[in-house]
């Protein structure tokens, strides 16, 4: 008897991934070693400046094992032709909270935030990745997630899910919480009354006022999984109790930070609207400045010169500024000017050469709608091509994972996504992804189920963090 239920038991643990992909929503299941064959128009294949035609793309496992022009293909290939479509890398976001939502009412979600508990937050958020990675984006570095009043990892809870299998959704190298000053940026109790939470934050919340707390802090977040550290170096738009370009970290406190960070080999992405504080993060050595909103050209072109790269943002700004009305006035002024400054600062950028990583701020708005950045970096004068590239070689690169995704090369892993017609005709093509494929596993292929995704978050309530 003991052993039959050890046979049955077997049984059900072999079935059970497949019972678990039903549950979650039809992940197709496929042979671990089976051969496909992608086929569409055109391919951007993250390196060249042209798109490739007549693509093929062949998949054996989780790797891409041949890529180019009227390939031959395998007789043992499964074919997938998308036809009048393109081919291209998986696309990557920079800058995402994939465990939040603020794209609502500001202050309801500030009072439903108190009301959640995190495990609840933390189911919302695997609607959120799902979104994420149907709309083709397939990476995500995910920078900050945290909840008022609690000390958990739901960003390391998310990405070790997803890297199991458990969740559908992008890969993530997360930030854990955001480092910051007191009362600055990522003061989760900022606007609230004074010790309403019964005790002032510190280094275990993300925010320090030494640095010695940086150092602390750094290697706190590291022991509890970041994969890359997030500071707030200056003010933002949606937090209540700071000026929006002010610095908010000492450059003693920034040096200590980047040098801990980097010992640790993590790389340090720093929110900073502010010039001053800009010229500060590229001194202490940073490797991106978000958002950038008030960037001077001469402060522009050390960014170039050291080789950092700039997350810009554009749709957080975008989406604040379409919903104005639901913020409070002093954050409307902030976000007003934030937005003023930053369309001079992006095509400053775009001249000079300044290396752009594409990133969104995705919470701000709804996730899912990531991809509408595209439309506004070429309205502001990059070229369609450079914008694609953004989203993958460069992303790659800031990210530190080039030797295993961003482009489509024999031997990189099989995360490809196809979008109808010529993306460098009409950059909305990338808005409107036909197929998803993450290391060799078919994600999508069909109608998105973003849409119920997007529903289920609006009905659960939004959440959480004042943001950037
Ligand atoms: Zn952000």
């Amino acid at each position: 008897m003991r052993g039959m239920n050890v046979l049955a038991c077997c049984r059900w643990a072999r079935l059970f991934p497949a019972f678990l992909a039903f549950a979650i929503g039809a992940i197709p299941i496929q042979a671990a070693d089976n051969v496909i064959a992608l086929k569409a128009e055109r391919m951007f294949d993250g390196k060249s400046k042209t798109l490739v035609k007549n693509a093929v793309v062949i998949v054996q496992g989780d790797k891409i094992v041949d890529v180019g022009s009227n390939l031959a293909i395998p007789s043992d290939a499964q074919v997938i032709d998308l036809g009048d479509a393109t081919l291209a890398p998986g696309f990557m976001d920079a800058h995402t909270h994939l465990t939040l939502d603020y794209s609502g009412d500001y202050n309801l979600r500030r009072l439903k935030e108190l009301d959640l508990n995190v495990s609840e937050q933390a189911i919302i958020a695997t609607a959120h990745a799902r979104a994420t990675v149907e709309a083709g984006f397939t990476t995500v570095r995910d920078l900050g997630s945290r909840f008022v009043g609690s000390r958990e990892f739901v960003d390391v809870a998310l990405r070790n899910s997803i890297n199991k299998g458990v969740v559908v959704g992008p890969r993530m190298l997360v930030a854990t919480k955001g480092i910051g000053a007191t009362g600055g940026h990522f003061d989760p109790t900022s606007g609230f009354r004074d010790f309403l939470f019964g005790r002032e934050p510190d280094y275990t919340d993300g925010i320090i006022d030494s640095p010695d707390d940086a150092r602390k802090a750094v290697r706190f977040e590291v022991k509890n999984g970041a994969d890359v550290i997030k500071a707030a170096i200056s003010g933002g738009v949606l937090s209540l109790a700071d000026e929006v370009d002010t610095p908010q970290l000492t450059p003693a406190e920034l040096a200590a930070l980047v040098d801990e960070s980097h010992r640790l080999r993590k790389k340090v992405a720093v929110h900073c609207h502010g010039d001053q504080a800009a010229l500060e993060a590229i001194e202490a050595g940073v490797d991106s400045i978000e958002h950038g909103s008030f960037m001077k050209s001469e402060t522009l072109t050390r960014v170039k010169n050291k080789g950092i790269f700039l997350t810009p943002t554009l749709m957080a700004t975008e989406w604040i500024m379409s919903k104005l009305e639901n913020y409070p006035p002093a954050l409307q002024a902030k976000a007003k000017a934030a937005a003023a400054a930053r369309s001079e600062m992006f095509r400053n950028a775009v001249k000079l050469g300044v290396k752009i990583s594409f990133g969104t701020d995705a919470a701000v708005f709804p996730h899912g709608q990531n991809a509408k950045e595209f439309k506004l970096m070429v309205d502001l004068g990059m070229t369609p091509i450079d914008a694609l590239k953004s989203a993958t070689a460069n992303d790659a690169e800031l990210l530190g994972i080039g030797q295993k995704v961003g482009t489509l090369e024999k031997g990189k892993l099989g995360d490809i996504i196809a979008m109808p017609g010529d993306p460098t005709s009409d950059i909305t093509a990338t808005e409107r992804i036909l197929f998803v494929m993450k290391e060799g596993k078919i994600i999508r292929q069909g109608p998105p189920t973003v849409q119920r995704a997007a529903e289920s978050t609006k009905s659960s309530g939004d959440v959480v963090e004042p943001a950037d």
